[in-house]
């Protein structure tokens, strides 16, 4: 009886105030619920989205790799070639950049950042580094072409103009204009180890193929003087025409080739004798100066004429002008790397342009936007 006295806990009662409470719950939070289960979705997507991509890096990672590996098979192949090709370095003197463009595709693959005025471009034999004089600041910027980027800037003379490699690799002569001298780096050290007296304005260094001689063009004085290579001495200065700016050894090591901006001529000077021998009449403003195979296998000296808009064809066997070809846009300075094409540098313009010497025509034309160019040089 007392038991019936007690109060009763009633379970149905408890029930409806413990649903209630979770009605309450459910009301109180109502709004998100539903937000966690859209993220929740979402997450998942996004999982299995990252998931597929990191496979698809994956496989181009693999991709990549085995054209790399087929890329190395291939070039090791190739004789004295580590890299896809020859490469065109563009010094442009109002950007302050060297664009380097692959020879093959005549594509701009890199465009590096240097000192002031940047004129003149050499590239060692080996292609591992290219030696860019600063004409505006008085130095020397080293690029390591492995990885397109700023080794070193070596300071030199005053105001370098153009710059070259003797064909061991072991010295650059650097013609500084401004201070009447050559400054001689190491290449290994990439030090200047001497500093050589010259003529007035030099500009230009030639080597002979067998690293005996080097020539210097003074434009200030028109002579050029002869240094013995590794010695570092001059042994003869030769007058020459009005201007000598650039300069090159026959391929046959014969001759130098000393074009004049100012008398539009070519001085030729015999290596064995150091006597300019010939004089050959080329366009208004001769300046550029390189050497390329005929079609029928002869040596021919290609010299620009930038006033004429004209190349001169000298034949090195007669030292004769065989052809005068006209071109659409003046070249200025000249360059060739192996095979059948010149490369030309179109200065006011800021234009590149590919000539091919077996059919004498542009085959390639490429822009730098805002640029002045002067020197290219080819490298690999
Ligand atoms: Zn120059
Ligand atoms: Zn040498
Ligand atoms: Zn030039």
């Amino acid at each position: 009886m007392s038991d019936e006295k007690l109060p009763k806990f009633d379970v149905k009662a408890t029930s409806i105030v413990v649903i209630a409470l979770f009605l309450g719950a459910g009301i109180g939070y109502g709004t998100q619920t539903p937000a966690i289960s859209d993220l929740n979705s979402d997450v998942s997507s996004l999982k299995s989205e990252l998931a597929k991509s990191n496979s698809e890096v994956s496989s181009a990672r693999n991709e990549l790799s085995s054209a790399r590996a087929e890329l190395s098979k291939t070039t090791s192949s190739l004789p004295g070639l580590s890299r896809a090709g020859y490469y065109l370095y563009v010094a442009d003197g109002k950007n302050n950049e060297v664009n380097v463009i692959e020879a093959a595709s005549f594509r701009n693959v890199a465009t590096i950042k240097v000192g002031k005025t940047p004129h003149g471009v050499a590239v060692t034999p080996d292609g591992r580094y290219a030696y860019v004089t600063n004409n505006g600041n008085n130095t020397v910027s080293v690029i390591d072409t492995s990885t397109f980027k700023i080794i070193a800037e070596i300071p030199v003379g005053q105001k370098p103009h153009h710059a070259r490699i003797c064909p061991h690799g072991v010295h650059l002569f650097v013609p500084n204009e401004g201070s009447n001298d050559i400054s001689v780096i190491d290449v290994a050290t990439n030090k200047v180890i001497a500093t050589v007296p010259a003529g007035s304005k030099p500009l230009y260094a030639a080597f002979t193929h067998d690293d005996k001689f080097a020539y210097v063009s003074n434009s200030g004085n028109n002579t050029v003087t002869v240094y013995k290579t590794h010695d570092l001495t001059p042994i003869a200065t030769i007058p020459v025409g009005t201007k000598p700016h650039h300069i090159e050894v026959s391929p046959d090591d014969k001759y130098v080739l000393v074009v004049n901006d100012g008398s539009n001529d070519v001085s030729v000077i015999e290596v064995a004798t150091n006597k300019v021998t010939a004089t050959i009449p080329a366009g208004k403003k001769a300046h550029g100066i390189t050497f390329a195979l005929s079609p029928a296998h002869k040596w021919l000296a290609y010299v620009s004429n930038i006033e004429d808009k004209t190349l001169s064809v000298i034949d090195i066997s007669t030292l004769k002008v065989t052809k005068t070809i006209s071109l659409d846009k003046a070249f200025s300075c000249l360059g060739t790397a192996p095979g059948r094409y010149l490369y030309a540098s179109h200065a006011v313009e800021g234009e590149v342009s590919q000539f091919d010497v077996l059919s004498d025509k542009v085959t390639n034309t490429l822009s730098i936007i805002g640029g002045e160019l002067h020197q290219v040089t080819a490298g690999y």
